[in-house]
C-alpha cells in the first residue's frame, strides 16, 4: 500500500544553480527568503565548511518550517545523515534527556568507511555448467583468461555458482570480487580469441599471457556514529538497531569509539560526514536540554542543528523566564534565525494544487477557491487535511471531482483549531488550556 505523508510532495528546495528560489519547483512554492537562506546553509554543509552550528526556523504554524527542513534533507541525498526529532520525544522514560539528545547528535554524524577490495577482470572464453551430472551447479567447465589463477581456484565452487546465477556465457567480460566471489558482468567482448577455445574442453581456466587484469575497487559504506555505538555496545547488540530500543550507552564506550574513528581518519580509512539534526517544536525542550545543546555544539563531532519553533515570546521550560521562541538568550545568540511568513493566497492555491496531484484528487475550480479561502481563515494544514476527507465524500456521491459541497460537509464534520476552541468556550470548559493564545504570540 502506498501511503502519502504530509510532506511527500517535497523533493528539494526548488532552487536554481545560483540558489535563487524557483516559483514552483520540486514541490516547493513561495517562502523565497527562507528557502534561499536554507540553500545557503546547505551549500556550506555540502562543502564541509559547517558543523557545530545551529539555525532556527521561526514562524507561525503551517508556514513550511518542516517542509523546508525536509527539502534540505532531500537535497543532501541519502549519504548525508539527516535526523528528525520532535523536542517532546526527548522526554522519554527509557533514557535521560541528555542521553536522548546525545543519541540524536550521533545519529546525525556519518562515518564514511572506505574498504578496498580486489577484483579480477577477465573474459569468459568458454562457459558450460553441467547441471545434469550432479543435479546442482557445482561442476562445470569454465575457461577464463586471467593472471590470477590462484584466487580463481580458491574461490572454487562459490564462483561457479555465482557465474551460473549471473547467467554468464562465453564472450562475457566479467569481474570477480576476490573476497566475496561476487560476479558482475561488465559487457561483451568483441575480440574473442580463438586460441583460448582451442585449449580444449578440460581446461578450466586459461592463464592469460598478456598479464591481465586485476583492479582495486573501493567500496564505501556510510554508517552513523550512533550505529557504531550500538553495534559495539555489549548490552545492546546490533539487533537493537532494528528494535529502536537502544537504551543508554556508556560514555566510556563512546570515548573509545571516538578514538577509534579518529584513528581510522588519520589512516585515511574513514571520513567524517557531519549531517543535520532537525529538532521540531524546539520550545518544548527545557533549560537542561538547552545547556546540553550549547555544550554539545562546541564538540568536535557536532552536526548542523536546525531547530523550528512556532512560538513568539514564550516561557523557557524549567525556568520562570520568558524569551523569544522559548530559547535561552545564550543559545539564541549562536543560532542563525530564519523567519517564515504566512503565505499569500496565490501560494496557498499552488500548494493545494500540488497536494491534490500528490493525493490523486481533482478539485473543481470553485472548490479550489473555497479551499484556498478556508486555508486563509484557518490554517494551511487544516485545508490540506480537507482534501482527502472531501474526496471520500465525493466518492460516496459517485463523482470524480471534489466540489464545494464535499468541502462544506467535510468542514462540518471536522473542526479546525479555532472552532474547536470556540466550542470549548461555549461548553464553558474555561480551565482547558487554549492553544490559540500561544499561537497569537507566534513570530512574524
Ligand atoms: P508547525 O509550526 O505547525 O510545525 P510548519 O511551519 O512546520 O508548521 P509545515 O508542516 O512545513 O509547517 O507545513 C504544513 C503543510 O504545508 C505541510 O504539508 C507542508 O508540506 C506544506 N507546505 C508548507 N510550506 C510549503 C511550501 N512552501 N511549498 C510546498 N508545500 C508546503
Amino acid at each position: 500500500m502506498e501511503r502519502i505523508g504530509a510532506h511527500s510532495h517535497i523533493r528539494g528546495l526548488g532552487l536554481d544553480d545560483r540558489l535563487e528560489p524557483r516559483a514552483n519547483s520540486q514541490g516547493m512554492v513561495g517562502q523565497p527568503k527562507a528557502r534561499k537562506a536554507a540553500g545557503m546553509i546547505l551549500k556550506m554543509v555540502q562543502e564541509g565548511r559547517i558543523a557545530g552550528r545551529a539555525m532556527l526556523f521561526a514562524g507561525p504554524p503551517s508556514t513550511g518550517k518542516t517542509a523546508i527542513a525536509i527539502g534540505m534533507a532531500q537535497t543532501l541525498g541519502p549519504d548525508v545523515p539527516f535526523t528528525m526529532i520532535a523536542a517532546s520525544e526527548v522526554f522519554s522514560l527509557s533514557m535521560s534527556k541528555t542521553e536522548a539528545l546525545t543519541q540524536a547528535f550521533r545519529r546525525s554524524i556519518g562515518v564514511r568507511i572506505k574498504e578496498e577490495t580486489e577484483v579480477i577482470e577477465g573474459e569468459v572464453v568458454e562457459m558450460q555448467i553441467d547441471r545434469s551430472l550432479t543435479g546442482a551447479t557445482k561442476t562445470g567447465k569454465l575457461t577464463i583468461k586471467t593472471t590470477d589463477m590462484e584466487t580463481i581456484y580458491d574461490l572454487g565452487t562459490k564462483m561457479i555458482d555465482a557465474l551460473a546465477k549471473e547467467k554468464v556465457t562465453a564472450g562475457d567480460v566479467i569481474s570477480i570480487d576476490k573476497t566475496s566471489g561476487k560476479v558482475s558482468k561488465l559487457g561483451r567482448s568483441f575480440a574473442r580469441s580463438r586460441d583460448y577455445d582451442a585449449m580444449g574442453a578440460d581446461t578450466k581456466f586459461v592463464q592469460c599471457p598478456e598479464g591481465e587484469i586485476q583492479k582495486r575497487k573501493e567500496v564505501v559504506h556510510t554508517v552513523s556514529l550512533h550505529e557504531i555505538d550500538v553495534i559495539n555496545s555489549r548490552t545492546q547488540g546490533f539487533l537493537a538497531l532494528f528494535a529502536g530500543d537502544t537504551g543508554e550507552i556508556k560514555p566510556e564506550l563512546r570515548n573509545q569509539i571516538n578514538s577509534k574513528v579518529a584513528e581510522w581518519r588519520e589512516e585515511g580509512k574513514a571520513e567524517i560526514i557531519p549531517g543535520v539534526l532537525f529538532i521540531d517544536e524546539v520550545h518544548m525542550l527545557d533549560i537542561e536540554c538547552f545547556s546540553f545543546l550549547n555544550r554539545a555544539l562546541e564538540g568536535e563531532l557536532a552536526p548542523l542543528v536546525i531547530m523550528a519553533s512556532n512560538r513568539g515570546m514564550a516561557r523557557i521550560r524549567g525556568t520562570k523566564f520568558r524569551s523569544p521562541h522559548g530559547l535561552p538568550v545564550d543559545l539564541l545568540d549562536r543560532v542563525l534565525i530564519v523567519s517564515t511568513r504566512p503565505y499569500e493566497e496565490e501560494d496557498i492555491a499552488q500548494i493545494i494544487k500540488i497536494r491534490c496531484e500528490e493525493e490523486d484528487v481533482t478539485l473543481t475550480d470553485d472548490a479550489l477557491t473555497v479551499l484556498t479561502n478556508m486555508a486563509r481563515d484557518t490554517t494551511l494544514r487544516y485545508a490540506l487535511n480537507m482534501i482527502s476527507t472531501a474526496q471520500i465524500l465525493a466518492r460516496k456521491r459517485k463523482v470524480d471531482k471534489v466540489d464545494v459541497e464535499d468541502l462544506r460537509r467535510s468542514y462540518a464534520y471536522f473542526f479546525d483549531e479555532k472552532r474547536s476552541v470556540e466550542w470549548l468556550k461555549e461548553q464553558q470548559v474555561e480551565h482547558y488550556r487554549v492553544p490559540s493564545a500561544t499561537i497569537a504570540e507566534a513570530a512574524p
